[in-house]
């Protein structure tokens, strides 16, 4: 008897505490946003399309829509980063493609391939820089499988880190904008970016590579809000977008 008193107790607390204070909203606000003049737009799990006087876009997967893009960058083999269909739709005559090798020799057009370092600069003041990505702490991603990007439109620049832990490469990276995987297992997760904003020091980060079920990759699941608090008083803007 003791034992259902108990288990009605604990059902009346719940059920008042569920009453007097509604649960909390996630702070989600858009899937974009504009920087200067550099808007950032997500389009879910690793993918993101920067417009300024250019489109650029960076990891397509699985996108619904289609139009021409200035630039695609590919950071690296993997099917959820290097989807051709995806940049079938953005592909013009005059798109300049940049992957890894292993990834953009199934493409025709205007292809680039850069190590980690190696810069192309562009009319308009658009410079795409390749810098590295890799896993420290597994083998998804050995060093040099795949790349991180530096996108400088005018005066802003946005790195995209691809799918990499956090790698002494970062202590030597400057951005306005970060975008940053946090999922963990096969990326860094929400500890680890945080760590890696506090070694950047951009202006904004934005989550990425996490809560991909919609694109049927079910085990990377992060709560972008963590990211938040471990960077609150750092001055460091967190950018949580949806898709
Ligand atoms: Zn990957």
């Amino acid at each position: 008897m003791k034992g259902i008193l108990l288990i009605l107790g604990i059902t009346f607390v719940v059920f008042v505490s569920a009453c007097v204070s509604p649960p909390t909203q996630p702070t989600k606000t858009d899937s974009s946003f504009t920087y200067k003049n550099v808007a950032i737009k997500w389009l879910g799990h690793a993918g993101f399309e920067i417009s300024g006087p250019e489109k650029i876009y960076v990891d397509p997967f699985k996108i619904n829509k289609s139009g021409t893009a200035d630039f695609i960058l590919l950071t690296h083999e993997h099917f959820d980063h290097c989807d051709p269909e995806s940049v079938r739709k953005l592909q013009g005559k005059n798109t300049e493609i940049f992957g890894t090798l292993n990834c953009v020799k199934q493409f025709t057009g205007r292809i680039n391939t850069l190590r980690p370092g190696e810069e192309a600069r562009y009319p308009d003041g658009i410079t795409i820089t390749s810098v590295s990505a890799y896993n420290l702490n597994s083998s998804y991603h050995p060093k040099n499988f795949g790349r991180g990007f530096l996108v400088t439109v005018g005066n802003v620049t946005v790195y995209h880190a691809g799918d990499t832990d956090f790698i002494p490469e970062m202590e030597n990276i400057t951005a306005d904008i970060a975008l940053l995987p946090i999922g963990g297992l096969y990326t860094m997760d929400v500890e680890e970016a945080a760590a890696v904003a506090r070694t950047i020091k951009p202006k904004i980060v934005v989550p990425m590579h996490y809560n991909s079920d919609a694109f049927g990759i079910t085990n990377i699941s992060a709560d972008p809000e963590k990211l938040k608090e471990l960077l609150n008083g750092t001055g460091i803007e967190v950018k949580i977008l949806k898709y």
